[in-house]
């Protein structure tokens, strides 16, 4: 697999003021499209610093993708840098001035004199033309066979460009067709990290082919299973043999898959089954109706009630539909640690379970929305 790296530039990447998603998103398709992605870097718009890790990454892999620096400002180096990591100079391109030109003149902008910087290219480097930006792309060539490609901060540009020209580009330069990587995620609620790892800690391994990696987030459980292979076919029968072993010992732990979220679930169950939902919530801050409302898609009536009085009652009314509560109880418990209920009620049918959370508040309230949502999701699949 043709080896790939990654170099989001802009100082406040550093500064934490913006979050790297640019880096994430191309981490995502590079390892989709088949390649190895070696390395992810942000570095600051400092002047030869993007020159001097360009030059040490072209010792290590095929392919640079940087983004951001391509606008007209004095900070915007990527342009300047670039051609020096190659040794080359920079060359004025008539044609791709005439470009930034048309598309200020078609948004009513005046174009300032500064833009023309934008016309500039390494030498023997070639212009990816932007029509949803002004500031034009590129890519670059060495003599070794290694590929360099220039591409802007902004997420949206970024996004059209990658998947408009630059994918079927690189499939063709490195002839990605027929190697593929595909990962599976397989969304788990009700188990902990630690007891993920007693029942499936054997399988995983962080390299391999196919291998097993986990991720966990507050109240969820992520299982990854990568494989690669020649074709869709292959690797697709590469994961199924391990998800099949993981499913046999997780069961109905698993609620998901891939993009699929624990929300969505059962917002889809719901309507399957052409039910209301009411709930009360007395102990996430609203992240339970938050989530659940999010899936809703327009199709909810939301009433509710904060009590500030003190009283702890509030009039609830009666229905036919499912009704969901989650409340704090006023039990004693040790420092830090809270006792919650979850009541879910249907048909004359009621199931109440305790647990005890402790932690940040926030998280709290993140995982007692999570673990009633989950809740609902198993008394629903019955
Ligand atoms: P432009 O000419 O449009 O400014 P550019 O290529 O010079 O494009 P930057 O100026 O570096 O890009 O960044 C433009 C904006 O894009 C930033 O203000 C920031 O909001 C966003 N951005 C830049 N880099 C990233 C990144 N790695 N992840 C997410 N957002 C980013």
């Amino acid at each position: 697999m043709p080896k790939a790296a990654i170099l989001t530039i802009g100082t406040e990447l550093l500064l934490g003021k913006i979050v790297d998603t640019n880096g994430a998103y191309l981490g995502e398709v590079l390892s989709f499209a088949g390649f190895d992605v070696a390395i992810r870097l942000s570095i600051g718009d400092h002047r030869g610093e993007i020159r001097r890790w360009i030059q040490d990454l072209l010792d290590e892999v095929d392919l640079i993708v940087t983004t951001g620096g391509l606008g007209p400002t004095k900070d915007d180096l990527t342009r300047q840098e670039v051609a020096e990591a190659l040794g080359v100079p920079l060359v004025f391109h008539e044609e791709l001035l005439r470009e930034i030109e048309a598309i200020f003149a078609s948004r009513g902008f005046h174009m300032t004199e500064n833009n023309r910087r934008q016309a500039y290219l390494p030498e023997g480097a070639q212009a990816i033309s932007n029509p949803v930006g002004t500031a034009p792309a590129f890519f670059c060539k060495t003599d070794t066979g290694r590929m360099i490609i220039c591409l802007p901060g902004v997420p949206r540009e970024l996004k059209y460009l990658t998947e408009k020209k630059v994918l079927s580009m690189l499939r063709e330069e490195f002839h990605l067709g027929g190697r593929v990587k595909r990962t599976r995620v397989l969304k788990i609620c009700g188990l902990g990290e630690s007891g993920v790892d007693q029942q499936i800690g054997d399988l995983m391994k962080t390299e391999g082919n196919p291998f097993v990696g986990v991720l966990a987030s507050p109240g969820m459980i992520r299982v990854l299973i990568t494989a690669e292979g020649e074709g869709e076919t292959e690797v697709r029968e590469k994961i199924a043999g391990v998800e099949k072993e993981i499913r046999r010992r997780l069961g109905k732990l698993i609620f998901g898959v891939d993009d699929q979220t624990l929300e969505g679930v059962v917002a889809e169950r719901l309507s399957n089954m052409k039910a209301g939902l009411l709930i009360k919530d007395g102990a996430t801050g609203g992240e339970l109706a938050r989530r659940l409302l999010k899936e809703a898609r327009g199709s909810y009536r939301l009433e509710g009630a904060i009590d500030f009085s003190g009283k702890g009652r509030i009039d609830e009314k009666e229905t036919e539909s499912i009704y969901l509560e989650v409340v704090e109880m006023p039990e004693k418990t040790e420092e830090g640690l809270g006792v919650f209920e979850i009541t879910l009620k249907r048909d004359g049918e009621e199931k109440r379970s305790k647990l005890r959370l402790g932690g940040p508040r926030e998280m709290v309230e993140t995982r007692l929305a999570i673990i009633a949502i989950d809740q609902l999701r198993k008394w629903l699949e019955g």
